[in-house]
């Protein structure tokens, strides 16, 4: 849905230039038909009762969630606010799912009294509290335990979850134990199980792995008379972000294999995708200040930072970058930076690219997932602006911060 046409970058059938022209930089951009289409080929491959429900830390903002909603997804949240967000952007709450590690009672008060689909549990500890405010407030909990598999997801170690050592979940041999002592709580009601062993899969193999493990445990919490309804298995699916190297995975097969992992069963499957739905349906525009050489060393210094766009600083995330405009002058090799003060303020570095002068534009793609959701205000630097482009169109979704919005708040 970003392509070039005579040497410019597009967004469906607006040029990226334009939008700069109204909104200025940095901005982030998004397709709504790649967001749509994204989610229908998943959504297509499944062929048993399913639910998608879409992990809204990706990207919150509400134009965005609410595109999801109009396709009848749920949502899967992590906070209290994200529940805020869901609900105000249309999604059902019988159609929306809690993780989390550190929910508080104030948290999870708020979910009971909006009826969402399911909690997941992701220790003993948050199983009492759930059960105490659920009493408190004369109601059932629906709940699901999230399970640690522990299976390799060979990804990035920061964005693995499902081993031993990581903080999420509860372990797999302590399940059954915790089944039956959530089995005799009044505030409980046990639905479901869940997984999600990490992020930007592009073999899914592990998740297949998991699933088969996850349905062992169905199958024993059944024979002791625990009846699961509803098999979460998490997010994860990776998306294509360097065309040399990744690999796109292969949705039919992977929601195929999961299916068949829970053949034997009668259950809702609910499918948490984030970045799959939204990474390629994104990017962030940024404008050259500056050239600078230090001895051997080419920058190119933007308008952009690690606080509109943390990942490559984060995890050491590629992200291909490209000018919008195409002129076939030289391709120099450089590091981009952004003005923040710390040296871990890049977007790439000894990166190829073709040159753009200083007030061109470039583009970083891939940028549609984790990007505006984990910007910051760090150098006092106000929030990039948000545009939604739908065919010949295109809508500001949020409005660049102020220097006011900066200090909204704040008591001198
Ligand atoms: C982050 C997260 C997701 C989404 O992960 P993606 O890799 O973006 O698909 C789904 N479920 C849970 C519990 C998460 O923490």
């Amino acid at each position: 849905m970003f392509e070039y046409r005579n040497g410019e970058l597009w967004a469906e059938d607006v040029a990226v230039e334009r939008i700069v022209e109204e909104v200025g930089t940095p901005v982030y951009i998004y397709s709504k038909a790649h967001f749509v289409s994204q989610f229908k080929r998943f959504d297509d491959a499944a062929t048993r009762n399913h639910t998608i429900c879409f992990a809204v830390k990706a990207n919150s903002n509400l134009s965005v969630v609410n595109v999801f909603a109009q396709l009848n997804a749920g949502a899967d949240i992590v906070s209290k606010g994200e529940l805020f967000r869901a609900l105000k952007a249309g999604i059902k709450p019988e159609n929306i799912v809690f993780s989390g590690v550190a929910k508080t009672k104030d948290e999870i008060a708020y979910a009971l009294e909006n009826n969402i689909k399911m909690i997941n549990v992701e220790s003993e500890d948050e199983l009492y509290a759930i059960d105490e405010v659920a009493k408190s407030l004369n109601k059932k909990a629906p709940i699901a335990f999230r399970i640690n598999p522990d299976v390799d997801p060979k990804t990035h170690p920061y964005i693995s979850t499902g081993l031993k050592k990581n903080k999420f979940g509860v372990p797999y041999d302590e399940a059954l134990e915790l089944y039956e002592k959530a089995n005799k709580l009044d505030g409980i009601e046990i639905v479901g199980v869940q997984f999600h062993i990490g992020s930007q899969l592009l073999d899914t193999t592990p998740i297949y792995d998991a699933s088969v493990r996850i349905a062992k445990l169905i199958e024993a919490l059944n024979d002791r008379g625990i009846k699961i309804k509803i098999v979460d298995v998490g997010g994860g699916v990776g998306i294509v972000y360097d065309e040399k190297t990744d690999k796109e995975p292969d949705v039919n097969k992977y929601v195929s294999d999961v299916e068949k992992a829970f053949e034997n069963f009668d259950v809702e499957i609910v499918f948490e995708p984030g970045r799959f739905l939204v990474g390629n349906g994104g990017i962030l525009v940024s404008r050259v200040v500056y050239h600078k050489k230090n001895l051997n060393k080419r920058f190119l210094i933007v308008d952009a930072g690690m606080n509109d766009l943390l990942r490559p600083s984060l995890y050491s995330a590629y992200h291909r970058i490209a000018p919008v405009k195409l002129t076939g002058s030289e391709r120099i090799v450089c590091d981009i930076v952004g003005p923040i003060c710390e040296t871990g303020d890049f977007f790439a570095r000894d990166y190829e690219i073709e040159d753009v002068p200083n007030s061109g534009l470039i583009a970083v793609f891939s940028a549609g997932a984790y990007g505006f959701t984990m910007a910051s205000n760090y150098n006092s630097r106000p929030r990039a602006a948000e545009v939604m482009v739908d065919g010949n169109s295109f809508k500001i979704i949020r409005k660049r911060e102020s220097l006011e919005d900066l200090i909204a708040g704040e008591v001198l």
